[in-house]
């Protein structure tokens, strides 16, 4: 699969002559949904090269590409037969998917043939699918700071050295310290993003041919890592340039430089989600450049960095195991809106909103914040329907793989999964996207206005969400001071708000 290149398998450590290592440009995986052109692109490039490191390495490689596959069934488990019988093979195996879809699928293998069919680990995640059943029950929350803690431990990461069962420095979390938005002369200081350029213009020129539709701007030359030397190289520039300020500035967000789209964060979703890069490889490159700055990096940025991929990461991917398949039709807020058309073209006149799904589609890439605060935010408040908010970050974002990308959205965006995920619904008025970044200085609408002319739909919006679900949330501690401020605003005002949210929600497309 293209998201199984991990060149450290336990499968490359031996030459087989008897073994061939089949890679496969399947229709059926590019138009399950409208993915990004550079998504494909960054795909099949990674797949060829993998496939060549393979063929170096002395093992017999199939890449069949779309043209190639033109001969043969479009679905997964027919192909793999149809393809088995032609080359006499006595067994079929493969590593197990990490999309529910897939797996299922190729279960139906073994029901199909006579032949052995075996499957295995991807050996790259750090939580045996074992300890996945053992720790998370089906719709059960299971919150991610427990998890994260537990993992921190399991794997010694930042602990005391004298104390295993000890944070270092004496706490868990540094969030309080985090999270900054961006002063003027932090943004002269912004680094320039690591892009690698590499040609695509075949792979361009056979998604033309196949007519495979795609989202986003074509571009020849790669903002993403397709070869494991590359992944590795920006794993170090991260750690060189980055980590220092990783953490302080997660959530800031800007249109004053540059390289706003991409500010502090790795950008490393793509080479891990594709198995170039390992983990725990990730995980201790950065604590190994923590340890060598000798206070140059603080605590706080890599414990932030460690956060998302020792805890987040594993995280998700557990709740979409224990979940699936009833997470896929989750939705508790029973939102039912279309999404607004401008999604796939960046068209509103809502800045922050703008600018976020323009760095969307010109890079298949925005950073967490904007994908969670922006995107996220505007479609739960606005009421939409999860499904079609699904099948825009599946599409867009290059490192988009079910697995991830649904408890992201369903979950931690849209509060659609009743709470599993996170313990109260991620939710903004203008005032917080003001702090957090400088949109509010180029938009049309204006962050402190709530009703009437130009006020900003986060606003009423933000309060109307409020009064909409007060049953489900009133009482969540969380959430408290909203509802008190909320029950003690003048009816009038209250009805205001509504009216305004109302008459915005009439016209999502025109905003
Ligand atoms: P950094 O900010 O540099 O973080 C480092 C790494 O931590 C990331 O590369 C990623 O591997 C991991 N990470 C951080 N947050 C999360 C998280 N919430 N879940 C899982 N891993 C995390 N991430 C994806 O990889 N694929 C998706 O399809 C995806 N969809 C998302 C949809 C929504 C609505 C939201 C709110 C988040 C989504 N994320 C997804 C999580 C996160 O936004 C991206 O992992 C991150 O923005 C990738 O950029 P980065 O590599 O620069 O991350
Ligand atoms: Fe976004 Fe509102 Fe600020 Fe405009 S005013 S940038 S819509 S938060």
């Amino acid at each position: 699969m293209g998201d199984q290149l991990n060149l450290s398998h336990s499968w490359f450590k031996v030459k087989d002559a008897d073994t061939t290592y089949l890679l496969v440009e399947m229709t059926e995986e590019l138009t399950y949904c409208t993915h990004h052109i550079q998504k494909i692109c960054a795909f099949f490039k990674a797949m060829q090269a993998f496939a060549k490191a393979l063929k170096e390495a002395g093992h017999q490689v199939r890449y069949l590409d779309l043209d190639d596959m033109q001969a043969y069934p479009a679905t997964l488990p027919e192909f793999l037969l149809v393809f088995a019988k032609q080359i006499n093979a006595t067994a079929i195996e493969y590593q197990w998917p990490d999309e529910y879809r897939l797996r299922q699928s190729l279960k139906t293998l073994s029901k199909q043939t006579d032949i052995e069919i075996k499957s295995f680990s991807t050996e790259h995640f750090l939580l045996e699918e074992k300890v996945i059943r053992q720790r998370f029950s089906p719709n059960k929350s299971i919150r991610m700071e427990n998890f994260y803690r537990y993992m921190r431990k399991r794997f010694a990461i930042l602990m005391e050295p004298q104390a295993p069962d000890k944070p270092l420095g004496g706490q868990w979390n540094f969030d309080a310290s985090n999270r900054k938005s961006l002063n003027k002369k932090m943004l002269d200081q912004v680094p320039q993003p690591l892009i690698f350029e590499s040609d695509a213009k075949k792979e361009l020129a056979r998604i033309k041919k196949h007519k495979i539709p795609s989202i986003g701007a074509a571009e020849n030359k790669h903002t993403w890592p397709v070869s494991r030397q590359d992944a590795v190289k920006l794993l170090q520039y991260f750690c060189k340039k980055q980590l220092i300020h990783f953490g302080t500035f997660q959530d800031a967000m800007t249109d004053q430089s540059e390289y706003g789209w991409s500010l502090y964060h790795s950008r490393l979703s793509f080479a891990l989600n594709i198995k170039m890069l390992l983990p725990m490889e990730v995980i201790n490159a950065a604590v190994k450049a923590y340890e060598a700055s000798k206070g140059a990096i603080d605590l706080a940025q890599v414990e932030g960095f460690v956060r998302q991929i020792l805890g987040w990461r594993e995280y998700i991917r557990a709740m979409y195991w224990i979940n699936m398949p009833d997470y896929k039709n989750k939705n508790a807020l029973n939102a039912k809106r279309p999404l607004p058309a401008w999604y796939w073209t960046g068209d509103t006149k809502m800045h922050c909103l703008h600018q976020a799904i323009n760095h969307s589609l010109t890079h298949a890439y925005s950073h967490h914040i904007q994908r969670l605060m922006l995107t996220g935010t505007f479609s739960l408040l606005a009421g939409i329907n999860p499904d079609d908010v699904d099948e825009w970050y599946l599409g867009i974002y290059a490192d988009a793989i079910e697995w991830v990308e649904l408890p992201n959205t369903r979950g931690m965006a849209l509060s659609a999964d009743g709470g599993l995920i996170a313990s109260k619904p991620y939710i903004c008025s203008a005032n917080y996207i003001n702090k957090m970044s400088d949109y509010c200085q180029s938009c049309d609408y204006n962050p402190k206005i709530k009703v009437g002319d130009k006020a900003c739909p986060y606003n009423s919006f933000y309060w109307a969400f409020l009064d909409r679900h007060k049953t489900r949330y009133r009482n969540n501690p969380r959430l408290a001071f909203a509802y008190k401020t909320l029950e003690s605003m003048d009816e009038k005002d209250r009805l205001a708000l509504n009216k305004q949210a109302s008459q915005y929600l009439g016209a999502l497309d025109s905003l």
